[in-house]
């Protein structure tokens, strides 16, 4: 009997086991470009034209493979704007009640298949280096889950960068060498661009049509929207990134969006590229002499290390971590994250990028518009819904940990042992972006003192009792208790008046 084989957007894999476990002749795939997906949050308009192009492209390939394809698009009067509706809609014309699912990377969707009619068949996605079941063997038992421990895991399993048992080179880490300052003149490659061909031209007008409000520049659009392009795309990363990606992995410069980053994220998060081959390759850049070791295994491990990591954390925690709020914040998140005016020099150039790309760095997510959300003690979901809309790689598996574990600290110490918190001395050190800031990075307090200052020890002083006896926080609290009573009062007040400020609308 005729089964649907449903492939999601970020599906795009040929090795997807949904398709493995499929039969050519009988079978029949199911695409569906739906407003539930497009919606649910206000994607980024460049995000959704890369889904629905690579989704077209993807499909037009199963077709020529011999595969019998039932593809709706968006604008096609039929679509029931859903993916159970649209199972439903293709379950009665082919006279089918099957459907084999590669399991999603989102619990909303999970649930939404669970309660559907027809029966849903779901397989594991075993695009990942460690299964659902690995990862919670691992956890199991275990006080506290550390990236670093698994990660080894990971290592061991892959034999990626391994001498036998050992660690290549000797060490498992060589972090040591890397996140240096940006020095003046640093001359980073471009990521390749890939200029619109006729399908992606389609999705673009119909992207403007139906999302140009969305925050987000829809043009120039250049991302690479097959396996094709794709592997071409970490081709040049490899050859002219890749040696400098280690040293400048933190580093942050005004103008320069990508830096020495790989620029591959969500070509790996929705299948044009598998995570293990493109370890494998870039380990044989290694030992071929074109990388330094700590650029390779610094590399690898964001992905057979973090990448995994959070998945894993998703799965464990269950659907309910992207409301966790352990801090209590309730703030709102301030316009500025969407585009309005602010005198911070660093947050105007992390969103504006944000907002011409669809993309920013790991620092610049963590250390600049997430330290400013958690310092500033605004709802986490809040944050969460902004970082799903306007990454082009974000898919709630990856995004919601890394977000409301890592970066806003709402699953008090699943993903992190410590808040990821600085002050402006960080920022400083790490990029150019105070040198351009209305506010000083110098001045602790008065008008214009940096915003990150004040805020930082507002945060360390509300949370006093959650913090203090962390043993990797105690030097900032014994630090805080030897101010001056009167300065301690005055960064605080003026700390909270610019939380008003903020929170009344002004520009900040
Ligand atoms: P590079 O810096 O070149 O790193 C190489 C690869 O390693 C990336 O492509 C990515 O696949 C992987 N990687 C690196 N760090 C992480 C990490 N912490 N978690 C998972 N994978 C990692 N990444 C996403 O893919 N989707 C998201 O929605 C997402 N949301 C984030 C939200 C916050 C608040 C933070 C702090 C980080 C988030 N990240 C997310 C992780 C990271 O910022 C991006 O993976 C990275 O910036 C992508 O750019 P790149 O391909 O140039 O990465
Ligand atoms: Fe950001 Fe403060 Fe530096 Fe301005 S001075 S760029 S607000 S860290």
């Amino acid at each position: 009997m005729t089964r649907m084989v449903l492939v999601l957007g970020d599906q795009l894999s040929p090795v997807l086991a949904a398709l493995t476990h499929a039969d050519k002749d009988r079978d029949i795939v199911v695409m569906a470009e739906v407003t539930v997906e497009a919606e649910y949050v206000p994607h980024h308009p460049k995000k959704i034209a890369l889904v629905l192009t690579a989704m077209r492209k993807f499909a037009a390939r199963l077709a020529d493979e011999g595969w019998t394809v039932a593809y709706t698009r968006l604008d096609d009067p039929e679509n029931e704007g859903s993916i159970p509706g649209e199972l439903l809609r293709r379950a009665q014309e082919a006279g089918a009640s099957d459907v084999l699912v590669t399991t999603p990377g989102e619990w909303r969707l999970i649930k939404a298949l669970r309660a559907s009619p027809l029966e849903v068949h779901f397989l594991a996605d075993d695009r990942f280096v460690a299964s659902r079941a690995d990862f919670e063997a691992w956890a199991s038992g275990r006080k506290q889950l550390r990236m670093e421990y698994f990660y080894r895991e990971m290592r061991r399993k892959t034999d990626l960068m391994m001498d036998g048992d050992q660690p290549a080179g000797g060490k498992w880490n060589y972090d040591v060498d890397n996140r240096k300052a940006p020095p003046k003149g640093l001359n980073p490659p471009e990521p390749p661009q890939f200029p619109p061909d006729q399908v992606t031209q389609e999705v673009l007008d119909l992207v403007e049509a139906r999302f140009g409000e969305n925050f987000g520049n829809l043009r120039p659009f250049w991302f690479a929207t097959d396996a094709q392009q794709a592997e071409m795309a970490l081709d040049h990363f490899i050859t002219h990134a890749l040696p400098n990606f280690g040293d400048y992995q933190d580093a942050m410069v005004s103008g320069q969006q990508f830096l020495y980053h790989a620029v591959i994220s969500s070509y790996l998060n929705i299948g044009l590229l598998d995570p293990l081959t493109v370890c494998q390759r870039v380990e044989a850049a290694w030992r071929d002499g074109a990388v330094p070791i700590n650029a390779a295994e610094g590399f690898i491990r964001q992905i057979i290390g973090w990448r995994e990591f959070v998945r894993g954390i998703y799965f464990l925690q269950g659907p309910d971590y992207v409301t966790r709020n352990a801090l209590g914040h309730d703030r709102a998140l301030p316009a500025l994250y969407w585009g309005a005016e602010t005198r911070m020099s660093c947050l105007s150039q992390a969103v504006e990028q944000t907002r011409e790309e669809a993309y920013a760095h790991h620092i610049q997510r963590l250390m600049v518009t997430g330290n400013f959300a958690l310092l500033a003690g605004i709802d986490p979901e809040e944050v969460h819904e902004w970082y799903l809309a306007v990454y082009a790689d974000a898919f709630e598996w990856v995004e919601a940990p890394n977000t409301v574990g890592m970066s806003q600290f709402a699953d008090g110490g699943v993903v992190g042992s410590k808040p990821y918190i600085s002050s402006g001395a960080y920022i400083n050190r790490m990029s150019d972006y105070c040198k351009s800031c209305a506010y000083s990075v110098a001045a602790k307090t008065g008008n214009d003192a940096c915003p990150f200052n004040l805020l930082y020890w507002h945060f360390l002083d509300r949370h006093k009792l959650r913090f203090e006896t962390n043993p990797r926080m105690g030097n900032m609290y014994r630090t805080w208790g030897r101010m001056d009573p009167d300065k301690r009062a005055l960064i605080l007040a003026e700390a909270e008046q610019f939380l008003g400020r903020m929170s009344a609308g002004e520009v900040v």
